[in-house]
């Protein structure tokens, strides 16, 4: 299973593919990026994920050049090389390559980045019968996270923490005690059969997989609150779960060791798990 990259014009072997060591993205973490999951080598969601990188890109004044139909053809050509059926398809925008200078000058050529990994979705079935636990560790982040910046310092160490405690997962809780989302998941809890997650703001990022969540359990007449919700709420909640690309639904069963209801996967997120895998099978044909 070759693993493959495309950058800078070029489709190489991943181990091949390297960027200059003045590159802004590994300098300042000056760049954006996107995960995608391939399904039987069909890309899930793939409007959305153009959508939100189009989006950060003019956030941040980055002029990237490929257009949407250049950035599918180079997606799906590196996904057909790496012949992965079911896959992690990462993109990473950076700024360019310049002198080292915090200030950026005009004209600077943003570099595109893309690398596709095998990923076996299958391991998830296991985790979504036992469900997961997690961690809530002080939002360390700065105060733009609805940003996909590759500045990922305090997701990596909370995770790692998470890790190492032998969870799943880290959420972070705000100065004020709300669980605003994972450090790299949307966080939800369910109460009287509502489900209940942060609402979009400068303090979560925007998930792609909470997106489409939102609105298969709409469309399913599942009541939905987007407004923040303390830690103590969660812990006397009936039900958690999160949700990303890489995990698109997972039940949460244990918060800081405290069993959440039965401390095992309740209703509300076998339904939910349910729609999403018919959303993943209507997209991809994959189950
Ligand atoms: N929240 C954070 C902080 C993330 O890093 C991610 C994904 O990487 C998510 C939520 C989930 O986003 P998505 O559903 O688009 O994968």
């Amino acid at each position: 299973m070759p693993q493959r990259a495309y950058v800078d014009g070029q489709y190489l072997p991943t181990a091949d593919a390297h960027v200059p060591v003045e590159d802004r993205g590994l300098q300042f973490a000056d760049s954006l990026y996107e995960v995608a999951a391939v399904f039987n080598g069909q890309l899930l969601d793939w409007p959305d994920h153009l959508a939100r990188l189009r989006r950060n890109c003019a956030v941040l004044f980055i002029p990237l050049p490929q257009s949407d139909a250049a950035l599918t053809l180079i997606a799906k050509r590196l996904i057909a090389q790496s012949r992965a059926a079911d896959a992690i398809l990462y993109i990473q925008v950076t700024r360019g390559t310049a002198r080292r200078d915090h200030v950026f000058a005009p004209g600077l050529r943003p570099r595109l980045i893309m690398t596709v990994r095998r990923f076996d979705f299958r391991q998830r079935a296991a985790q979504q019968k036992r469900g997961v636990s997690v961690i809530t560790v002080p939002d360390q982040r700065w105060g733009r996270v609805d940003i996909k910046s590759t500045g990922l310092l305090a997701n990596v160490m909370a995770k790692q923490d998470a890790r190492a405690q032998g969870s799943f997962e880290a959420w972070f809780t705000a100065p004020d005690g709300t669980v605003r989302e994972g450090g790299s998941t949307s966080a939800y809890i369910v109460k009287n059969g509502t489900l209940i997650t942060h609402p979009l703001s400068a303090h979560i990022l925007p998930g792609i997989a909470r997106q489409t969540l939102l609105r298969l359990a709409r469309e399913a007449q599942i009541p939905v609150e987007e407004r923040p919700f303390s830690l103590g709420e969660a812990l006397g909640a009936d039900e958690a779960l999160l949700t990303s690309t890489t995990a698109p639904i997972l039940p949460v069963t244990r918060i800081d060791g405290h069993d959440i209801g039965e401390g095992r996967p309740g209703p509300v997120a076998a339904r939910l798990i349910g729609l999403v895998a018919d959303e993943i099978a209507r997209q991809t044909g994959w189950r």
